[in-house]
């Protein structure tokens, strides 16, 4: 039977604006890095892009090597698109990312233009869409300069083939004057996708700031870091989940040195009658310069209790204290004054060697390393202080 969305898709969530531009993202997006590859059960996720729609949640990301295999998601979700949701085109916010590793040879990864507007290319034919609402550089490129891979991402929008551009993963100094190239290309940075979690926090070192004062939005990926940020590895690693699953990202050693926080999160969770998850998702967007948190899922109940998460938002000081006790030991700081230009940082640092790539991407076994791309970056950009 033809789908037909929900009539009240646009009741519960709520809608914020990106930045300071006129687009707004709802304040839980769907992301599909895992569960909806060519290893996966197609009519799950299927379903879940439904649910997601149903709840309002408009925004669905993608990236030219999701699945397992590379590819895949993308192909799946230009199948669902084709057979559910091409009708309410206009409604969708589709965005997807070239920069990981996607084909043989040099032009198969990185930032030049040759692999930014091809891989752009191939996405398009998978998902058989026209355009993209998004088109990110998935990570920075010490080997190619900013002004190239901006160029590329203003030549997508310029193409009709990108209503917007964002990047991901870049770091604060690097970010800021990427969005001052594409301010000056005409074509502005919409949007930056960082890592950022209660247990992965680079982006309050700067990043955040400079993303207010350029006015872009920020979306962060990995919200519930992967699933610890949920109740589901409290009494071990159940089967099906992304610790058990040979091509799950999350590996299993990186559970239980966890688990003694995710435990004392859970108790400040259930205090506040929420599930951990949601707690974890509003405890992002408690700062008004998270547009929306890019959640994974695995289930349409899953689903159900994140966006239900909206309906509980307030933190009180006692219950934020508590919160950052747990995460760093210590009650909370006064903020940091805002930082333009990160200290000690000169455009020449931006030239600093940093192959190793940040632990995603579905083919894994041709990424480069799964050492932390963010934090040896930081470190050799000597920002972080
Ligand atoms: P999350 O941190 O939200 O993790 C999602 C996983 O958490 C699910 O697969 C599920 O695990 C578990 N989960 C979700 N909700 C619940 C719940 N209510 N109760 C219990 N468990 C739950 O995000 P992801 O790591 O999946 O990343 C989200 C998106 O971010 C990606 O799909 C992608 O679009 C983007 N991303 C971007 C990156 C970039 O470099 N730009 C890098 C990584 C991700 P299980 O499968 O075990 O059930």
């Amino acid at each position: 039977m033809q789908y037909k969305a929900f009539e009240n898709r646009y009741n519960q969530m709520s809608y914020n604006k990106c930045g300071k531009w006129g687009l707004r993202l709802p304040a839980i997006s769907l992301g599909l890095w895992h569960n909806f590859g060519g290893v996966d059960v197609f009519e799950n996720g299927r379903a879940m892009c439904r649910h997601a729609f149903d709840l309002g949640i408009t925004h669905f990301d993608l990236a030219n090597n999701y699945g397992p295999p590379p590819g895949s998601a993308e192909e799946n979700f230009g199948k669902i698109m084709q057979l559910d949701m091409a009708p309410y085109r206009d409604e969708l916010i589709i965005s997807t990312k070239a920069g990981y590793q996607m084909w043989p040879g040099p032009y198969g990864e990185w930032g030049s233009r040759k692999s930014l507007l091809s891989s752009l290319n191939q996405s398009l034919k998978r998902m058989n869409l026209d355009y993209v609402d998004i088109f990110y550089s998935h990570r920075p490129d010490q080997d190619t300069p900013l002004e190239e891979t901006m160029m590329a991402l203003d030549q997508a929008v310029r193409q009709g083939k990108a209503l917007y551009v964002g990047i991901s993963n870049y770091p604060a100094a690097m970010a800021l004057k990427a969005a001052r190239i594409l301010k000056a290309l005409g074509t502005p940075c919409l949007i930056h996708q960082p890592k950022y979690s209660m247990f992965e926090r680079w982006v309050e070192g700067g990043l955040l700031d400079v993303l207010e004062n350029e006015g872009i939005g920020c979306i962060p990926f990995s919200p519930l870091a992967q699933g610890l940020l949920t109740d589901k590895y409290l009494d071990g690693i159940p089967e099906g989940s992304r610790a058990a699953k040979s091509w799950g990202f999350l590996q299993p050693e990186q559970v239980a040195p966890a688990i003694e926080k995710v435990k004392k999160l859970n108790e400040i969770a259930l205090q506040r009658g929420q599930s951990l998850a949601q707690m974890a998702l509003v405890w992002l967007l408690k700062d008004s310069r998270v547009t929306s948190v890019l959640i994974g899922a695995s289930s349409v109940p899953q689903l159900d209790d994140n966006v239900a998460a909206l309906n509980n938002r307030k933190f009180s000081k006692s219950e934020l204290d508590e919160i950052e006790l747990i995460l760093t030991g210590e009650t909370r700081k006064v903020k940091k004054p805002i930082v333009n230009e990160p200290r000690g940082v000169k455009p020449a640092d931006f030239k600093v060697s940093m192959k190793p790539s940040i632990p995603e991407t579905s083919n894994s076994d041709t990424t480069p390393s799964r050492g932390d791309f963010m934090a040896t970056l930081a470190s050799r950009l000597n920002y972080r202080k």
